[in-house]
């Protein structure tokens, strides 16, 4: 998880009551959701402080998890293999965990 940087200033940017985005620079730059352009598996969301921030998408990480699961289940035992892909799942969990502490639905997933 980390904070998007306003483009203009590099400041964090705060939610506001009416739903828009901005920033905690001097000259307060706005952004609507609809202008928030996550790449790939991203996704946005915001976080206890009221922070936006990009986090990996819960469904891109419970696929993640099912798939090292999988390959740790598959593993022989003491293998860099299944070390690699218990290290692995732990990764997924964690990206799903921060998910989960910025506010996303991940319960319905797994
Ligand atoms: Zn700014």
């Amino acid at each position: 998880m980390h904070a998007i940087l306003c483009g203009d200033c590099g400041a964090p940017f705060g939610l506001r009551p009416d739903g828009l985005f901005r920033c905690d620079g001097d000259q307060a730059h706005e952004l609507h959701p609809r202008d928030i352009d996550p790449d790939g598996s991203e996704t946005w969301a915001v976080d206890s402080a009221g922070t936006l921030v990009i986090v990996t998408d819960p469904a891109a990480s419970a696929q993640w998890a099912r798939e090292v699961l999988a390959e740790f289940l598959d593993a022989e035992p003491e293998s860099y293999a299944e070390s690699f892909s218990l290290d692995s799942f732990s990764n997924a969990i964690g990206e799903l965990l921060d998910a989960a502490r910025a506010g996303l639905p991940v319960s319905r997933l797994i």
